[in-house]
């Protein structure tokens, strides 16, 4: 079964991932959907959080530490360092 982005973001709530897959809490509301960590960056040698923020209305991140930015399918294809269909399919998978 071939999964799509669309499908994704039909399925899986940002809030609810980003709270499953970063080890911090999803703190203070900057506006426009935009929260402050307090999660480690996943992406760098993260020593200090409060840089690593999400938004739950679009599903992206950003780091204003290291400069990583995209969605959370980007996220979890570069946590996992999986391909954009093994991705896909894994996320649909774990939030059926
Ligand atoms: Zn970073």
């Amino acid at each position: 079964m071939c999964i799509s982005i669309h499908q994704i973001h039909q399925r899986v709530d940002a809030k609810s991932y980003y709270q499953r897959e970063l080890a911090g809490a999803i703190g203070q509301h900057t506006g426009k959907g935009w929260y402050k960590t307090t999660a480690l960056c996943p992406f760098h040698a993260d020593k200090s959080p409060g840089t690593f923020y999400i938004n739950v209305q679009t599903g992206k991140y950003k780091c204003f530490s290291c400069g990583t930015c995209g969605d959370f399918i980007d996220f979890h294809q570069h946590k996992y360092r999986s391909n954009l269909p093994q991705t896909l399919q894994s996320m649909w998978r774990a939030y059926a």
